[in-house]
This record gives structure tokens, sequence and C-alpha cells, in this order.
């Protein structure tokens, strides 16, 4: 049987950015997206951040890609249509999609509000959705989600600089969470100072917690400290910054996107400490045991987090004025930003505007 065009497979018409192959190259894709379910909400994207996530999905570096791909999972908008049974949001509402768009709902982890952790969880891109349908990310015009996976925007939360929120926010906001560590008096490092990181210094500044920044990037100091509230900085690469720093943290969340070594790491942590991966290298680290015996310390790791986390986060982002520090860009600049993400030169996340420049970019 012939494969359906992805401009026909679905009843809406839909038009965005897409790779073709794993050189990465985002380039105009005329798509389709099914029609509004009753349990569903479409809305017109008007924002979506760039992930590093997304800049390892175009270029298969984590082996799973398909292609066409589109990529991005913190899209914004603004709801156009919902279905009958929707009761969450209403037509106008400001709204966003994460990284996911589906899962059972009968596991363990659906029932108790983490869909991230179920076995059948649907990536919001390069995933196959229940009808059988390839799912395109957020780098296009209009958006359907079930509304499970809607997260509602609180009136004071800006859609530009909120939406890294959706993926960035809640990576480092339900670790520290489930990890003990959004506490008053808790000393927390942050490995990797980018999209990931920049937030998570202020959702542990909220939380009243100490935060140390561990990069690689001596020049992002005053920012980190002046600007983005952390109270120390290290330079993951000097000996004696690290040396002088030992066993003095409680918790590390490591956001670094490439190979790197963690000995120096669980060395900054106390006895019972944890290192908390959520970033996502392309091949394996290599796991000392001494430090981790002669401390009981532990590693471990992180997805996102559920839809009601989710919501939990935004709302308390929006109260305590958390937002991300981003450079708003062009639907057609967006090859260039690639460039510069890899590169490791952004402060601190890019976001498109798609709302205003995705439309001229149509062929
Ligand atoms: P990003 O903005 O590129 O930030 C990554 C930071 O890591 C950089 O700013 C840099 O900070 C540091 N870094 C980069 N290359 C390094 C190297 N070779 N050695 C040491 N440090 C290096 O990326 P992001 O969007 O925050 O995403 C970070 C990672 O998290 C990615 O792998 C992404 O796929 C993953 N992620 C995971 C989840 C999850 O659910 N677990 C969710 C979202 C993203 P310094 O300049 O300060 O060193
Ligand atoms: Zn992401
Ligand atoms: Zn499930």
């Amino acid at each position: 049987m012939a494969k359906v065009p992805p401009e026909e497979e679905h009843p809406v018409k839909a038009f965005g950015w897409a790779a073709r192959d794993q050189s990465g190259h985002l380039a105009p894709f005329n798509f389709s997206r099914r029609e509004t379910g009753d349990e569903d909400v479409r809305f017109k994207v008007l924002y979506c951040g760039i992930c590093h996530s997304d800049l390892h999905s175009i270029k298969n570096e984590w082996g799973f890609s398909f292609y066409p791909l589109v990529p991005g999972h913190e899209l914004v908008g603004e709801v156009t249509e919902v279905g009958s049974k929707v009761n969450k949001v209403k037509v106008g509402d400001k709204v966003g999609v994460g990284c996911m768009v589906g899962a059972c709902h009968s596991c363990e982890s659906c029932k108790n509000d983490l869909e991230n952790y179920c076995p059948k969880m649907i990536f919001t891109y390069n995933s196959i959705y229940h009808d059988g349908t390839f799912n395109y990310g957020g780098y296009s015009d209009t958006m359907v989600a079930n509304e499970r996976y809607i997260v509602h925007f609180p009136e004071n939360m800006p859609l530009d600089a909120g939406s890294p929120l959706l993926c960035a926010g809640i990576t480092v906001y339900s670790p520290l969470k489930h990890f003990g560590l959004a506490q008053p008096g808790k000393h927390i490092g942050v490995v990797g100072l980018g999209g990931l990181g920049h937030v998570a210094i202020k959702f542990a500044k909220a939380f009243g917690a100490k935060v140390t920044v561990i990069s690689t990037s001596p020049s992002k100091k005053d920012e980190a400290l002046e600007h983005l509230g952390a109270d120390s900085f290290l330079v993951s690469r000097d000996p004696d910054q690290i040396q002088a720093a030992m066993n003095t943290m409680d918790g590390i969340i490591d956001t670094v996107s490439a190979v790197h070594p963690i000995l120096p790491l669980l060395g900054l942590l106390k006895s019972y400490g944890t290192l908390v991966m959520v970033g996502v290298p392309d091949k394996p680290l290599e796991l000392p045991v001494f430090p981790l015996i002669s401390g009981r310390k532990m590693v471990a790791g992180s997805g996102f987090g559920g839809m009601k986390e989710t919501q939990e986060m935004i709302d308390f982002a929006a109260k305590h004025g958390i937002t991300a520090d981003i450079e708003v860009v062009p639907m057609d600049y967006v090859n260039t930003a690639m460039e510069r993400l890899a590169k490791n030169d952004v402060r601190y996340r890019f976001v498109i505007d798609i709302g205003n420049t995705l439309a001229a970019t149509k062929p």
C-alpha cells in the first residue's frame, strides 16, 4: 500500500519546518493534523523554544530519529477550538504543550500522574500517536493535543519567555522536588549553564536553596552571580576550585549535553548526596565506583515531568516571577540558531517567534 503523504494524512492543513535527514538542516514542510476530537484542544502556535533535545533529534544523535522530523516541544499559543468534552481551557486561553502528548493512562505511573514514566508514553514529535500516524512538533503554525497534555498559562506568564519552562523548567523542577532538594538550606550544584541550567538556578533559589554553578565557561561567571542569582561559580576544568568545594553539596543537577567526567562531581557531593543526570549525552559516561561507596552517594536520572506537576511548575513560576532568559529569533534563523546552540553560543534559550515569522516562509 502506498504511503499517504504527510499533507494528506489528516483533514487540517499544517505548515512547519522539518529536517529531512541527519544533516539536521531544517526547511519548510507541508503536513496535516487531525480534526479536533472530543477531548482535544487546538491552538495557534505563537512561540516555540529550541531545546538541545531538538538539536540531538534532528541530527539523529540518539539513533532513533525518523524523517521528516518537525522538532519543538516547548510550544505555546492561543486556543482556537476545543472538543465537546474539554473543560480545562476555552477558546482564547493561552496554553502550551511540552515533551509528550500521550500515554496509556492505566499503568501505575499514569495513575500516579507520572505519564512521563509510562512505558507507552508518546513524545510530542518523532513518535507514533494512538491512531498510528507520526507526530510533528512545535516548529509549526497549528497544534492539536488531548487536553490532559495541555498546560494552561497564567495571565502574568509571558508566552515567549515562558515557553522554555514547558521542557527546561519542568526537567529541573521535578528532580529538585523529588530528590528533596527544594528546601531552604540545601546546597545544590547545577552543572552546565545553558537552557536547563539557568532555570535550575532560578527554581532552586526560589525554593530557598544555596546554588553553585559548575561550568566550563568562565565567561558566564558574572552573569550567573549577578544576574541569575547563583551564590557561587566553579570552573569545572579547574582542579583547585573543585578541590576547595569537595563534600559540600546535597545534590547536583547535571544538564550537560555532551560526554564529560562525573568523577569531580561525585567528589563535590556530601555523603548520601545525589547526582541527578538530566542532560542526555549521545554516548555512555564513565562511572567511578570508589567515590560512590565511600559516601553512600547516588547517581540518578530524571526525565521532564508529569502533567500535574508541569502545571504546578508553571503556576509556581508565575507566582515567583520565574521565566527563561531568551533570544527571540525569526523562523528563517533556525538553522543558524542550531549552529550557535551546538557551539554553546546562546544566553540562555532561543525562542522562535512562530506567530509573526513562520507564515512568511511559506514557499
Ligand atoms: P544547552 O542550552 O546546550 O546547555 C547545555 C550546557 O552544557 C551548555 O550551556 C554548557 O554549559 C554545557 N556543556 C556543553 N558542552 C559541554 C561539554 N562538552 N562539556 C561540559 N559541559 C558542556 O542544552 P539544554 O537545552 O539545556 O539541554 C541540556 C541537555 O539536557 C541536553 O542533552 C538535552 O537533550 C537534555 N534534556 C533532557 C531532558 C530530560 O527530560 N532529562 C529534558 C530536556 C533536555 P557551560 O558553558 O556552563 O559549561
Ligand atoms: Zn527539551
Ligand atoms: Zn501509562
